[in-house]
């Protein structure tokens, strides 16, 4: 089934959302940066920071910034809640027709946004970066990024494109979306996936970090490809049910084995055949029973259904329908130089 495109106009106000942890030094250069790209669009856009609990300078340096220039908005959360926690609220706040998630250490180039912007004027919802090359990471990285792709789409979502992060752009209906989906855990990538709509992709080369150090260790990639694989697909628990009918069919064997050397007399040879048996079958069980586990834990932790992130301070951030028009028009909302606000649960 083919996709209808419908094309649309350029956006009123387009959205970027800028995950912030720890970035002081990225800080000033993403500043010099999207102060360049500002200038060079032809629609209104917005910036929305998000200060994911960092520990250095990074708010200091975001809320200097929102007091320069009110198309850039921030929010600080009242800890680090992780990157997809991060966008998540970023989405939630953001006015725009259309929203960007880029990171701040300008590995993904803003250039590229404006080739989303065309295939989003042409109709597409979805429009994510593919990365060609990835310079700058290493090899490890660069392996486990291949393989976990390609895993995933033969697995789990057969529509997750491949090599593609965070970097994309959403139209509002897409990202209304993916706002009503509020489980706690979240593999966005896949969870955009999944909603549909035409979605494409477009090509580009992603550069080395500017400034800092990856906050992305290989144990938190390994928690979000787990997040990724437990979230779409039953599929391990599947696998873990037949690997435990595989070692039953063994153990069946191994019995009548025993049973026709018991009747025969020849019971002291065996032992080797019994260990391995015992072994295996109790391998099996616990990989069973692990696997049983990662979804019960999940289960658990939804549960409780608590918000996905807590925001302490908001700057610039338009509370009124009111402010959120004269945003769109490309105005400078009444106010002081920035609004501090307190909100203190998440925004229904
Ligand atoms: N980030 C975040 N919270 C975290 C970890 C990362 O908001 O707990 C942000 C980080 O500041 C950056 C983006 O997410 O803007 C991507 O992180 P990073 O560049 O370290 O990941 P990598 O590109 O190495 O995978
Ligand atoms: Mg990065």
């Amino acid at each position: 089934m083919g996709n209808v495109l419908k094309p649309r106009p350029n956006p009123s106000l387009l959205s970027i959302i800028i995950p912030c942890c720890n970035e002081e030094e990225s800080l000033p250069l993403l500043r010099a940066e999207v102060t360049g790209f500002l200038e060079s669009c032809s629609w209104p856009c917005e910036i929305v920071l998000v200060n994911d609990g960092s520990s250095d300078r990074t708010m200091e340096l975001a809320a200097a910034w929102c007091g320069a220039d009110r198309r850039i908005k921030a929010l600080n959360l009242s800890r680090n809640f992780g990157h997809q926690y991060a966008v998540t609220a970023g989405i939630d706040y953001a006015a725009g027709d259309a929203i960007v998630l880029i990171d701040a250490d300008l590995q993904d180039p803003f250039a590229v946004i404006h080739e989303m912007v065309d295939r989003y004027r042409e109709g597409y919802d979805v429009v994510c970066g593919q990365r060609i090359v990835r310079s700058g990471e290493g090899t490890l990285k660069k392996i486990t990024a291949w393989f976990f792709y390609r895993m995933m789409r033969v697995f789990f979502l057969k529509s997750l494109p491949k090599d593609v992060g965070d970097f994309r752009l959403m139209s509002r209906r897409c990202v209304e979306s993916l706002r009503t989906m509020r489980e706690l855990h979240r593999f966005l990538r896949g969870m955009v996936a999944w909603i549909g709509y035409p979605q494409t992709c477009v090509r580009y080369e992603r550069n080395p970090r500017v400034a800092g150090t990856t906050k992305y260790p290989l144990r938190k990639m390994i928690r979000l490809a787990l997040t990724a694989a437990v979230s779409f697909s039953a599929l391990p628990l599947r696998i873990s049910f037949f690997g435990a009918g595989l070692m039953t069919c063994v153990a069946v064997e191994e019995a009548i084995r025993a049973l026709i050397a018991h009747l025969s007399g020849k019971t002291v040879p065996g032992w080797t055949s019994l260990m391995v048996v015992l072994c295996l079958s109790n391998a099996a069980l616990m990989v069973a029973v692990g696997i049983l586990g990662e979804y019960v834990g999940k289960i658990y932790e939804e549960g409780k259904g608590r918000p996905l992130y807590l925001v302490a301070d908001t700057w610039n951030v338009a509370e009124t329908d009111d402010d959120r028009e004269l945003a769109k028009a490309g105005s400078t909302p009444k106010g002081s130089e920035w609004i501090p606000t307190f909100v203190g649960i998440e925004r229904p």
